[in-house]
C-alpha cells in the first residue's frame, strides 16, 4: 500500500495550487459579491487540463488519472467555490457522459468546445418536483416524430446551462417502461423552444450560474441527438452521479482546507487574555479536529478516485466520500467562524464566503440521506442480505 502521491500526481497538484492561488483566490470575493466567474483564468485553465480533465486528447483534453481529477479540483476549490463548482459540473456532468457514450460525430461536435475553455458543459437531471428521485419524479418527456425527439418540460437547478453549447438532459421517452424509459437527449440551446431562466438567487457558490430551463416542443434529431442508448438514461445517470460525487468530496475537501488555513492564519495573530487565541486549549482542539477530519476526508476521496482510476468498484466508497467530506466541510468552516470571532461573519474575511459555499455539498448530486441510502444497500449486499 502506497500513500504517497506520484511524482506526476505531486507536480500537477503544484502546478495547478500556484495558478489557482494567483489566477481565482484574489478575484473569489469578487467573483461571490459580482455573481459572475472570471473568464480570463478559466480559459486560462484549459492549458492545465482542468476544463478536460477526464477527456482524450484527441478532443482537447487533459485525459488525467482520477486522483489529478480530485486534486485539481480540491485546488481550484481552495481558491474559488463558485469556480470549482462549475468547473467540477462541466468535468464530471457535462464532459463525461459524453466522452463515455458519445458516437465519434458527438464527440467530434462537442468536446473540443467544451476543452477549450470558451464554453463549460451541463447535465440536466433536477426539476421542479424531481430531485433524489428521479426516475419517480421526472416528467420532462420526448416523442419521436419524423426522426426527431419531441421534447417537453422543466429543469431546475441546472448548473452552467447559459455557458454550455449543448445540455444533456434526462427525458422519458418512454411511460411504460419504468427506469428503462429514459434517455438521455443532447440540446442545444439555440434550439426553438429552449428558455433557459435567469440565474437562482443562492446563498452561496454565487458566481456558478443555477438556473431553470423550459423546453416547448423542441425537435431534437433522433441520430444525433440520443446520448447512449436510448432506455438507459436512468443508467447513464447514476453512472454518471457516481464519478460526480467523487468531485463533490474533492471540492467539500478545497473548502475545508481554506477555511481551516485562514482560521490557523487568524488564530496565530489574534490576541487574548495576553497570548495568541492559538495558544488556548480549547481553539487548539478545534485545530487538532480540522487537521484530523480533513485528512480523513481527503484519503476517502483519493481513495475513491483510485479504485475508480483501477476499474474497481467504487460506488460505495464515492458515497462514503462525499458524504464525509461534505460534512467535513460543515464542521471545519463553522469552526473556522468560530475562531474568527465577530469577524468570520464579516464579508470582509473569507469563511464567511466559504462557510455559504460549502453547504450546497451536502445537497449537490445527492443529498447525504441519499448517500447513507447508497452505503447501507451496499453494505448489506456484501452481506448477502439484499
Ligand atoms: C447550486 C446547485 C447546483 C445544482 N446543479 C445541478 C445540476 O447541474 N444538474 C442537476 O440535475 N441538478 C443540480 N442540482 C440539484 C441537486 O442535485 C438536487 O437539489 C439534489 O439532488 C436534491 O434534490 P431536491 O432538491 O429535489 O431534494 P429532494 O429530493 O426533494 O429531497 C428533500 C429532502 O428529503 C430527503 N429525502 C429524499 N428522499 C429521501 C429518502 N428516500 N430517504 C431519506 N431522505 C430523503 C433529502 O435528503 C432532502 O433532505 C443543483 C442544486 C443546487 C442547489
Amino acid at each position: 500500500m502506497d500513500f504517497e502521491l506520484n511524482d506526476e500526481q505531486r507536480m500537477y497538484r503544484e502546478a495547478v495550487h500556484d495558478f489557482c492561488q494567483k489566477e481565482l483566490a484574489p478575484y473569489a470575493a469578487d467573483v461571490d459579491e459580482t455573481g459572475d466567474m472570471r473568464w480570463e483564468a478559466i480559459r486560462k485553465m484549459s492549458t492545465l487540463g482542468l476544463t478536460g480533465l477526464m477527456v482524450p486528447e484527441e478532443y482537447g483534453g487533459a485525459d488525467v488519472d482520477a486522483v489529478s481529477a480530485a486534486i485539481g479540483l480540491e485546488e481550484i476549490a481552495r481558491a474559488c467555490g463558485s469556480t470549482a463548482l462549475s468547473i467540477a459540473a462541466h468535468n464530471g456532468l457535462g464532459c463525461f457522459p459524453i466522452a463515455r457514450w458519445g458516437t465519434p460525430d458527438q464527440k467530434a461536435k462537442y468536446l473540443p468546445q467544451l476543452t477549450s475553455g470558451e464554453k463549460l458543459g451541463a447535465l440536466a437531471l433536477t426539476e421542479p418536483d424531481a430531485g433524489s428521485d428521479l426516475a419517480g419524479g421526472v416528467k420532462t418527456n420526448a416523442y419521436q416524430d419524423n426522426g426527431h425527439w419531441v421534447l417537453n418540460g422543466h429543469k431546475a437547478w441546472i448548473t452552467n446551462p447559459k455557458y454550455s453549447p449543448v445540455i444533456i438532459t434526462l427525458t422519458r421517452t418512454d411511460a411504460e417502461a419504468g427506469t428503462r424509459g429514459f434517455s438521455m437527449l443532447l440540446v442545444e440551446p439555440d434550439m426553438d423552444g429552449v428558455t433557459i431562466h435567469p440565474p437562482e438567487k443562492k446563498m452561496g457558490l454565487k458566481g456558478s450560474p443555477t438556473q431553470q430551463i423550459t423546453f416547448e416542443d423542441v425537435r431534437i434529431p433522433v441520430e444525433a441527438g440520443t446520448l447512449g442508448e436510448a432506455g438507459r438514461g436512468v443508467h447513464h445517470t447514476m453512472e454518471t452521479l457516481d464519478g460526480g460525487r467523487i468531485t463533490i468530496g474533492a471540492i467539500s475537501v478545497g473548502l475545508a482546507q481554506a477555511a481551516f488555513d485562514a482560521a490557523i492564519r487568524y488564530a496565530s495573530e489574534r490576541q487574548a487574555f495576553g497570548k495568541p487565541i492559538a495558544q488556548h486549549q480549547a481553539i487548539q482542539w478545534m485545530i487538532a479536529d480540522g487537521a484530523l477530519e480533513i485528512e480523513a476526508a481527503r484519503l476517502l476521496v483519493y481513495r475513491a478516485a483510485w479504485l475508480k482510476q483501477e476499474g474497481k468498484p467504487f460506488v460505495k466508497e464515492a458515497a462514503m466520500a462525499k458524504l464525509y467530506a461534505s460534512e467535513v466541510a460543515e464542521r471545519v468552516a463553522f469552526n473556522a467562524i468560530q475562531i474568527h470571532g465577530s469577524y468570520g461573519y464579516s464579508r470582509e474575511f473569507p469563511v464567511e464566503r466559504i462557510y455559504r459555499d460549502q453547504r450546497l455539498m451536502t445537497i449537490g448530486e445527492g443529498t447525504s440521506q441519499i448517500q447513507r441510502l447508497v452505503i447501507a444497500r451496499r453494505v448489506m449486499e456484501e452481506h448477502g442480505l439484499q
